[in-house]
């Protein structure tokens, strides 16, 4: 039975309003520093950023009684609140009939190697909760007539473990926290960008920030100081590292101010991309459904002459129909998805064309077009999984377009809000990157290496090769709530009243702050973004070679030596905070550079986002025309999944080395009366591994 879905109902789950917030506190104290007068602040957790990690942690910590303030670039900003594919998916514990098993779905969340057996497990078994307690907060998750959560397949997951609640998944997410956050009085400092970690005596005390309501003529960058003896990054992934991105505008993360703290960084090498809307028009990912209904896929040359290129790389109608269709479930490309005609080649195809300067195209309102000298296409002639699914979705119209409206009415509305109509008018799309699955390096409590200092969501480095689709956002659930246990337990928050303002560590932070800022430099903001944003994109993007990203890094050292020599130039006092962002955002270039050039010169192969190029490689893709040499690539190395490379600022540059992947004795069972004293002694919080 086919339910049409009412359009209020439609709007309900698309324009998700976000709640008001109360006036923004001003500070209590002020300090005279460099001639200017900052504003203090103090909190006893300063969480940085407020997506849905941060105001998981948020909440947490608000419920266990520890004083929290959120400091934020843009309150509904960032990935959680902007950003979506057709459906946000949320990766859970449970399948569809049978429920699940945790130590299967912990072998599913780290299938990809380079990933901690103890914290594939801590995401695995905290995702139940997670979910229950979204749910509680009043996400409105889909549920059949019986109560189960209705759950589907999506990218490295072979039994349907992911759930959504249409389009704006994860801006939901963010609301119901966000409700919950203010409902609890957490202070959210909006429009408040954390520029520099201040450390002293061995422990952090807090950070330089930049705020927008602090702005006056005897400060007119708004620079000020939040003191708080514990810290929880959760800023997000680096969405403005490329120039093709699927990222919401504006999305900084925080790996360069992370090095700069002296963090380990580690899985930078690790990323996904994918095809998606970039981010000039409506950032969007076109997985799912979008590519399920299997529209026509074409290029369009300088001329205005169309190209159905993928006839070039699929010998059969059927192949090439089937690998539109799989991307929606194997969404993010991966190389050996090259091999064997398998659906990683649309992605390759694709970003061949617009290498060439083609602009591609999905049309909804035609039907893949056929390869010469075969059938056309047919619904009644799909590959048997193919013609399975949409046969039991109902799916079986004559157009891509009716195809969609039938499975996801959402996803043509979703164009809509932004104006393009996709019933209408093609679409173009490219392949974007989208994720970045390394970061900042975490223990199974979200502690980084320096004492205070936690990370969680995006900007923390907890997924390996291949997450499953939707992990990232379990993982910001599971991580936020562990470290807020964490905090609280262990009786760190403690907000001071010290006369901390004064310190030398205080005064260091704000002159590194300060130093970056020098009128008259070459360097600007926007002169930073194209370098970074093309080097990144061009060297670094699905197709790498150890020539380029030798010659990428050179570039990239090059280019952090002359803004530290030269400074970077502002126009206005209002670009301040960016301008460091991009210093740092440089900075976490040259780090996932460092780990590329370091992964590949070592003889690492094709894993996860990227095929490493190389004319001795073993995996060489095949096209309808015969062998692709120019796509020949290394394989995988087994030996690398075993580890993960971490790097660390060291002077001027990193220092790169390699540790195992933390282990799980999956023999071991919790045993209660043995174990329960650990819990109410709170000597778990002890055990940083598993
Ligand atoms: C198109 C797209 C589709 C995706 N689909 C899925 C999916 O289906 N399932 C899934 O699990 N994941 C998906 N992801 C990934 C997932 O959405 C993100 O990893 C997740 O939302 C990140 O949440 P976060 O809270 O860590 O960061 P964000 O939501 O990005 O929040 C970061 C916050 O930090 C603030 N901030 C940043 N820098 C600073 C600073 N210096 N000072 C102060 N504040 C700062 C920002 O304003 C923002 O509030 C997708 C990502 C994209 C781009």
């Amino acid at each position: 039975m086919s339910t049409q879905v009412p359009q209020d109902i439609l709007d309900g789950l698309t324009d998700v309003p976000m709640p008001r917030l109360p006036s923004d506190r001003a500070a209590a104290e002020q300090v005279q520093l460099e001639g200017l007068p900052l504003p203090v602040y103090r909190t006893g957790c300063l969480i940085v950023g407020s997506g849905a990690a941060g105001l998981r942690a948020a909440v947490e910590l608000a419920r266990r009684g520890v004083q929290t303030a959120i400091a934020s670039q843009s309150a509904w900003g960032g990935t959680s609140a902007c950003s979506g594919s057709d459906k946000q998916t949320i990766h859970t514990a449970q399948v569809a009939h049978s429920g699940d098993d945790l130590h299967a779905l912990a072998a599913a969340i780290g299938a990809g190697g380079a990933m901690d057996a103890d914290t594939a497990y801590v995401e695995a078994v905290g995702s139940v909760r997670a979910m229950a307690s979204l749910q509680y907060l009043g996400l409105p998750l889909p549920q059949d007539h019986l109560g189960g959560t209705l759950r589907y397949q999506t990218d490295h997951d072979t039994v349907g473990r992911a759930t959504s609640c249409g389009p704006r998944t994860s801006r939901l997410m963010v609301r119901v926290l966000a409700d919950e956050a203010l409902r609890l009085g957490v202070p959210m400092m909006n429009q408040t960008t954390v520029l520099r970690l201040i450390r002293a005596n061995g422990a952090v005390q807090g950070a330089v920030v930049m705020r927008a309501r602090d702005r006056c003529m005897a400060n007119p960058t708004g620079l000020g100081l939040i003191l708080a003896p514990v810290i929880v990054l959760a800023a997000g992934g680096p969405g403005e590292l490329y120039r093709d991105s699927v990222y919401p505008n504006g999305c900084f993360g925080v790996l360069g101010l992370a090095a700069e703290a002296g963090l380990d960084l580690v899985n930078l090498t690790e990323s996904q991309f994918g095809i998606g809307t970039r981010r000039e028009g409506f950032p969007w990912n076109l997985s799912g459904t979008y590519v399920q209904a299997m529209p026509h896929i074409y290029a369009v040359d300088a001329a205005g002459r169309e190209h159905n290129f993928l006839a070039d790389y699929y010998p059969s109608t059927q192949q090439l129909a089937a690998n539109i269709f799989r991307k929606g479930y194997q969404w993010p490309f991966h190389a050996t998805r090259m091999l064997d005609f398998g659906s990683s080649l649309v992605d390759l195809a694709i970003a061949r064309e617009t290498a060439q300067g083609r602009r591609v195209f999905m049309d909804f309102n035609r039907n893949p077009v056929g390869v010469s000298g075969d059938l056309p296409f047919s619904v009644d002639r799909l590959d048997p999984d193919v013609r399975a699914y949409l046969a039991q979705a109902g799916a079986l119209q004559a157009l891509p377009i009716d195809r969609l409206r039938h499975m996801n009415p959402l996803s043509i509305e979703l164009y809509r809000r932004y104006k393009i109509d996709i019933a209408t008018a093609p679409l173009e799309f490219a392949v974007n990157n989208q994720h970045m699955n390394g970061g900042i390096a975490v223990d199974i409590w979200g502690q980084t290496v320096q004492p205070g200092v936690y990370a969680v969501g995006e900007a923390a480095g907890t997924h390996g090769v291949t997450r499953p689709g939707g992990a990232a956002l379990n993982a910001g659930q599971v991580m936020g709530t562990r470290a807020a246990e964490h905090i609280a337990a262990t009786g760190q928050a403690r907000m001071g009243t010290g006369d901390l303002a004064n310190a030398p560590a205080v005064l260091q932070a704000v002159q590194a702050v300060q130093a970056v800022l020098r009128p008259g430099s070459a360097l600007t903001p926007a002169k930073l973004r194209a370098a970074v944003q093309k080097r990144m994109s061009e060297a670094a993007g699905i197709l790498v070679d150890a020539a380029t990203v030798q010659q990428a890094l050179a570039a990239s050292r090059a280019l952090n030596a002359a803004i530290r020599a030269q400074g970077i130039a502002v126009a206005r006092p209002s670009e301040a905070a960016r301008a460091i962002q991009w210093q740092q955002m440089a900075l976490a270039s040259e780090a996932v550079l460092t780990a590329l050039d370091h992964y590949i010169a070592a003889g690492g192969g094709s894993r996860g986002a990227r095929a490493v190029l190389d004319p001795l490689g073993d995996g060489l893709p095949m096209v309808t025309s015969g062998p692709l040499d120019e796509a020949r690539f290394r394989l995988e190395r087994p030996s690398d999944r075993a580890c993960q490379i971490v790097l660390r600022q060291n002077g001027d540059g990193f220092s790169v080395t390699e540790r195992p992947n933390r282990a799980l004795d999956a023999a071991s069972r919790p045993f209660f009366e043995r174990d329960w004293p650990a819990w109410l002694t709170g000597a778990i919080y002890q055990h940083n591994h598993g």
